[in-house]
């Protein structure tokens, strides 16, 4: 008798289910149990979501009787129009409204699946693209919660570039992990630092190692949150070979990544561009220049890993909306990818302005008090307070009274007792005449800081 893997509903998987799990493990010649924590490993699939993936290309003969679909002649919704800026309108006529409002596949709306693979196909091209999945999750950090959950023990090592999105820093504290913290500069990680932080184990010890040694390295390479900048291919190509001599998965946290300041065609390769052993999960995100509040990104990746994301979804929230899934879908639709891209030059063209004027209001205001590298790309200009050691106090208790507020740096340390000298202002919504304003209230602050200091 063929042994049957038991679901997380609690049955017997069929045989048929399982072989794509098991194919898929089979497929790739790194080990990925390796970087798999205990839980995500005894993760199952769910035999109903699995059927309900049935539904995708089924047969117009097939009898569904599986799912606990509910019947949408009695959601109250019939069609929609949705005006765009450009005054054309997305029109959701009653069949397309149905699969708004239904229950879909974990992995995403197939229309939307199959839209990004292509788009990914065209600016990425992987190495390893046969080997290599995406998925729709609910916003990056979704997928970036997850892919982090699936791989993190309590009290693990993980590589991670300081400063480093607060996001991530709130995901892993939890976990209570030993920071491998990779300071970075004004172009971003730096291989040099990598190579240090690592020094201390070999990587010929740790290479199959899997507690007690770093196996995960954090980067957000473009546009970064919170400093603005971003890392040159030849970086990207080092840090790569190191993660490869460590045996680390990369974890390529890129919401920028559409709004860096320049031409797509000169943008610096993505490590999944790169990724020639399948160890890069890449998460995009439609936030910066669709729509945040859709909660729409995607994750891309090896198969056995992108595979583990889907099971915890499959748990957790099913999938991300539907509505927002065909909403994209039909704009794609509308616009081809040509339209999106053009989109996104439009969106680039925009934050450059903003920082074009954020740059205006700090040449004015703070020459002489801050220092700061010109952003990339993105919506952040991180400020370094050279006469001030720990800015926290001075912004958290005072910058209010200065009508003023932005985030304190020691917000993204990864080990929040230490001193952080720095700031991050974001330039993203604010008028320049507000940035004139705020800069200068932040010019006043910094002084008075620097009063009481010699007080
Ligand atoms: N990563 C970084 C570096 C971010 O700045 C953000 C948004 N602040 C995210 C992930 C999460 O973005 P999303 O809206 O796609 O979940």
């Amino acid at each position: 008798m063929r042994s049957a893997k038991r679901t997380t509903d609690g049955v017997a998987l069929p045989y048929f289910l399982q072989l794509s799990l098991i194919s898929s493990l089979l497929s790739s010649r790194m080990n990925y149990s390796r970087f798999l924590t205990k839980l995500s490993q005894n993760r199952q699939p769910s035999l109903i979501r699995e059927l309900t993936n049935l539904l995708t290309d089924a047969s117009p003969e097939l009898v569904f009787m599986a799912g606990g679909l509910p019947n949408p002649q009695m959601f109250p919704f019939q069609a929609a129009s949705i005006t765009m800026k450009d005054g054309r309108a997305i029109t959701i006529h009653p069949k397309l409204m149905t699969d708004c409002l239904q229950y879909g596949p974990t992995a995403g709306y197939p229309p939307l699946v199959k839209k990004l693979k292509s788009l990914t196909e065209r600016l990425h091209a992987p190495p390893r693209w046969a080997d290599t999945d995406l998925i729709v999750t609910a916003g990056s950090q979704d997928g970036l919660c997850k892919a982090l959950e699936m791989m993190i023990e309590p009290g693990d090592f993980v590589v991670t570039q300081e400063p480093c999105y607060t996001g991530t820093l709130s995901i892993l504290n939890p976990f209570e992990p030993r920071y491998v913290a990779v300071k970075c500069d004004h172009e971003g990680m730096n291989p040099k630092a990598l190579k240090e932080a690592l020094s201390q184990w070999k990587p010929e010890e740790i290479r199959d190692v899997k507690t007690g040694v770093p196996k995960v390295l954090y980067i957000n390479p473009n546009a970064c949150n919170p400093t603005g900048v971003s890392v040159g291919e030849k970086r990207r190509r080092e840090i790569y070979d190191i993660a490869s001599e460590y045996n680390l998965i990369i974890l390529e946290d890129d919401p920028y990544y559409f709004v860096q300041f320049g031409n797509l065609k000169d943008f610096p390769p993505s490590f999944l561009s790169m990724d020639t052993e399948g160890r890069v999960l890449r998460f995009d995100s439609f936030s910066k220049v669709l729509s945040s509040g859709l909660r729409l990104g995607y994750v891309t990746g090896p198969k056995p890993l992108v595979e583990r994301i889907v099971l915890h979804k499959q748990v957790s929230i099913l999938h991300a909306s539907s509505m927002s899934q065909v909403l994209i879908s039909e704009l794609f639709e509308m616009w081809g990818e040509d339209g999106f891209l053009k989109h996104t030059e439009a969106v680039q063209e925009f934050y450059l302005k903003q920082r074009e004027a954020m740059l205006e209001a700090a040449e004015k205001h703070l020459t002489g008090l801050c220092e700061w590298a010109v952003p990339t790309g993105g919506m952040f200009l991180w400020l370094k307070v050279p006469g001030v050691s720990e800015t926290w106090e001075m912004i958290l208790n005072r910058a209010l009274k200065k009508d003023v507020i932005l985030v304190p740096g020691r917000a993204f340390m990864c080990d929040p007792t230490t001193p952080c000298s720095y700031m991050r202002a974001a330039f993203s919504i604010v008028t320049p005449e507000k940035m004139e304003k705020g800069l200068k209230n932040l010019s006043d602050l910094i002084r008075e800081e620097l009063e009481l200091q010699k007080a």
